[in-house]
């Protein structure tokens, strides 16, 4: 082929057969032991990674993470740690580093959500989704790309879950609009923020990126009654709620080197829901 396209030099050379292995590596996964975050934890596990699990307050996060640990052979350890407290997060994640590591990606997957009508909405309630949503992913992102520039590491691939509700507005169900305002704002807000970071770090070799999942059944949309959820899945494209397992390809796809040429992204895991 080379011979017979000689002004195209270099000539390509193979891809590496896709195949994904996180052995020798540690990732951190906040909120990672429910959810999205909990199918995520498995799914790094599964490919051979050590996982870090930060989690806020659940009972049984510890023996959640223990057993995906035993599971799949790999360490796996839980923190609990609020993401919205800065000095905690350095903290911990100078402990991962140390007991787990050396860190090598974070998914920054923690969220909140408030299902309210707009005019029901308090300052208290912007302060709980903001605080976590967008302060929570920049405190943990920034300590974790602290450590990677001290250490003058130039690998690490940074993942943060944002929602397809960046770019779109729902309405829960004819007549009984509930469009969740300072949810998706938050997460218009972490998609900037996934750009910025981005664009600051490239020249440190950190990768930034988001992944932006349509409806998903986790404990964050269980507040949906069978109407709600009916009238949802109706306008995706594939016709139904994501599990979490599904969210997980593109995580790993942007955790490891086979995405080395993709930073400032968001990329959506919707059922098709973007094309209307
Ligand atoms: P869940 O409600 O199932 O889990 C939330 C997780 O975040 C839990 O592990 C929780 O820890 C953790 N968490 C919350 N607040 C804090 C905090 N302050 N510090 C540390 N950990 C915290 O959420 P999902 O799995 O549904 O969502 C995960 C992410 O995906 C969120 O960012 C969400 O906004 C986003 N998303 C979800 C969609 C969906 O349809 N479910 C759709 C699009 C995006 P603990 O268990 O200790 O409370």
């Amino acid at each position: 082929w080379f011979q017979r396209n000689p002004t195209c030099f270099p000539p390509p050379t193979m891809s590496p057969a896709f195949t994904i292995s996180f052995a020798k590596q540690c990732i951190v996964v906040t909120g990672g032991n429910r959810g999205i975050g909990y199918a995520y934890t498995r799914a790094i596990a599964q490919s051979g990674g050590n996982v870090a699990v930060i989690y806020r307050s659940s009972k049984d996060a510890e023996e959640v993470t223990d057993k995906v640990g035993k599971e799949f052979g790999v360490k796996t350890k839980a923190y609990k740690c609020d993401v919205t407290d800065t000095d905690v997060v350095n903290k911990t994640l100078k402990q991962i580093n140390e007991e787990l590591g050396p860190i090598t990606g974070l998914i920054a997957n923690a969220g909140v959500s408030v299902p309210k009508p707009a005019f029901e909405l308090t300052h208290e309630d912007f302060k709980k989704v903001f605080d976590v949503n967008v302060y929570g992913v920049f405190n943990t992102t920034r300590a974790v790309a602290k450590l990677w520039s001290d250490q003058n590491f130039k690998k690490g691939s940074i993942v943060i879950t944002a929602s397809m509700s960046s770019q779109i507005i729902n309405q829960s169900a004819q007549n009984e609009p509930l469009t969740q305002v300072f949810y998706n704002s938050s997460k218009a807000a972490v998609s900037n923020l996934t750009k910025g970071l981005a664009a600051e770090w490239a020249s440190k070799g950190i990768r930034v990126n988001a992944i932006s999942p349509g409806y998903v059944n986790t404990d964050q949309t269980a507040y949906m009654d069978k109407k709600i959820r009916e009238y949802q899945a109706s306008a995706v494209p594939l016709g139904r709620f994501a599990e979490p397992r599904e969210i997980t390809g593109q995580a790993l796809l942007l955790l490891s080197e086979h995405s080395s040429y993709m930073t400032g992204g968001e990329y959506f895991v919707d059922g098709g829901q973007l094309i209307w």
